[in-house]
């Protein structure tokens, strides 16, 4: 069994999709007016191991992952920068895309942008309106009345009769202590330059918080199982969300919710003026890649702060480094059954453990435990001679855990002999392991280089079909 912490209702939950065997999910995506940093990209990583879980236990998953694509921030930037807003954003969602393939996340079912659903928020508007859920302000604006929606707080569990006042708030975001009503359609001025749709309510555009409940129902119905986000979202965003889903469809939005906690660096909010704020891009660009990346932005419980501290990038390196070594090691074996059913039997005791460490609110921390003990039991296991079954066995154990965690890697190790290691020292083999990468990814020019390098160093490097043999010159 599954279960999750839901933010409604504040426990652990065991976990029932409405359809069996399905999920819907749905997922706040980025404001696409700057590069995400690694905070963002620390919700959508957990995003990403909730979904792989929920398929790792044979659930079919449709995600949904919004682009905000207007707003008040993509419209302010699109002015500064001077550029019609589809072309300033156009860069940014290009930009997401390849950031998620870089950190191995699966890709949603639909990407919806905001400014495709402009008629759908239209309708629901109409709907809120119709029911009187919502009213046209002197400046033309439709807002939310939260006076009318009994239910509102229900998330965040606002001290509602001492916070709820009269006002009105235009702005997409805000504080708790200042709970208003909100705005579902804002009246086009001249701050919004050339961005606007025509409506029934005149020239303007959506607020924030409509797009994800309109595109929601859109593609996964008037409820659906999941919703996450960053506890950022969590008010106004999500409140606001709930609000205006339940009030327009007559029914429960959402039946669990799941928040991400922030990332610090080194124990401080990120900020770009403390020096200490990282895109991907910065992080790429000092040379870590993806799969680094990941494993430490995964390996920290999603409701804990993460506390990043880049040297854990190091760590994340040797540990990668190790289990590319390992599996090298365990390719190059040589025929037979030799120790077949010993792999067989830690590889079966590793899977229950793994499986149930993961479905407890993804607890990484016991998942991960699991994936050292089994690297230990095979290291033993290495140690008694196995031979090419048993180690078929255990790699395909590793490509199965790796279906959650997506940085193991096994089909990028090449077959690197045991013989070959002996008496290499540490900065050849590192020579080599890149001499390899570089074959796979046809650089032979690179490949070449560091043959020469290898050589230089007094060192042969030979090809072989068993993997490269490492001699003294
Ligand atoms: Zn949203």
């Amino acid at each position: 069994m599954i279960r999750f912490y839901n933010t409604l209702g504040r426990k652990l939950e065991d976990f029932n999709s409405i359809i069996p065997g399905q999920v819907r999910m749905y997922t706040c995506g980025p404001t696409v007016y700057n590069f995400a940093h690694i905070g963002n990209f620390r919700a959508y990583l957990f995003e990403d191991l909730l979904r792989r879980t929920l398929e790792y236990h044979g659930s079919k998953v449709i995600q949904v992952m919004n682009l905000t694509d207007v707003d008040d921030k993509t419209i302010r930037d699109s002015r500064k920068a001077n550029l019609p807003l589809a072309d300033f954003t156009r860069k940014y969602k290009d930009a997401f895309f390849e950031d998620l393939k870089t950190l191995r996340i699966e890709p949603a079912a639909v990407y919806p942008e905001a400014t495709a659903h402009i008629p759908e928020m239209l309708q629901m508007i109409g709907q809120l309106m119709d029911k009187g859920f919502a009213y046209q302000s002197g400046d033309g604006s439709i807002y939310f009345s939260i006076a009318k929606c009994p239910s509102y707080g229900q998330l965040v569990k606002l001290d509602f009769e001492n916070q709820r006042k009269a006002e009105r708030v235009r702005s997409d975001e805000y504080a708790k202590d200042s709970v208003a009503d909100f705005a579902l359609w804002k009246a086009w001025d001249e701050n919004d330059g050339d961005v606007k749709w025509d409506s029934p309510w005149g020239a303007g555009r959506p607020g924030w918080h409509l797009e994800c409940s309109a595109m929601s129902r859109k593609y996964l119905g008037q409820t659906f199982d999941i919703h996450t986000g960053g506890v950022d979202n969590m008010f106004p965003h999500h409140e606001d969300e709930i609000a205006q889903s339940e009030s327009a469809n007559g029914c429960k939005f959402v039946n669990y919710w799941l928040h991400c906690e922030h990332l610090t660096v080194k124990g401080a909010k990120m900020s770009k003026s403390a020096g200490n704020f990282f895109t991907l891009r910065d992080l790429l660009s000092q040379g870590w890649n993806g799969a680094e990346i990941r494993y430490v932005l995964i390996g920290t419980h999603y409701r804990s702060k993460l506390n990043f501290d880049p040297a854990a990038l190091d760590t994340a390196r040797t540990a990668l480094k190790k289990f590319r070594t390992l599996f090298g090691k365990l390719k190059a074996l040589p025929a037979g059954n030799s120790l077949a059913a010993e792999a067989a039997a830690i590889a079966a005791d590793a899977k229950a453990k793994f499986a149930e460490g993961i479905a407890d609110d993804l607890n990484i921390s016991r998942a991960m435990a699991v994936l050292f003990t089994f690297t230990r039991e095979v290291n033993s296991l290495l140690a008694k001679n196995p031979a090419a079954d048993a180690a078929k066995i255990i790699l395909d154990r590793y490509r199965d855990f790796d279906r959650v965690l997506a940085f193991l890697d096994v089909d990028a190790a090449e077959p690197v002999q045991e013989a070959a290691r002996q008496d290499v020292p540490a900065e050849i083999m590192d020579l080599v392991e890149q001499r390899i990468a570089a074959k796979k990814a046809r650089n032979f020019a690179l490949a070449d280089e560091l043959r020469d390098k290898i050589s230089a160093a007094g060192w042969n490097v030979k090809d072989t079909p068993a993997g490269p043999e490492i001699t003294r010159q």
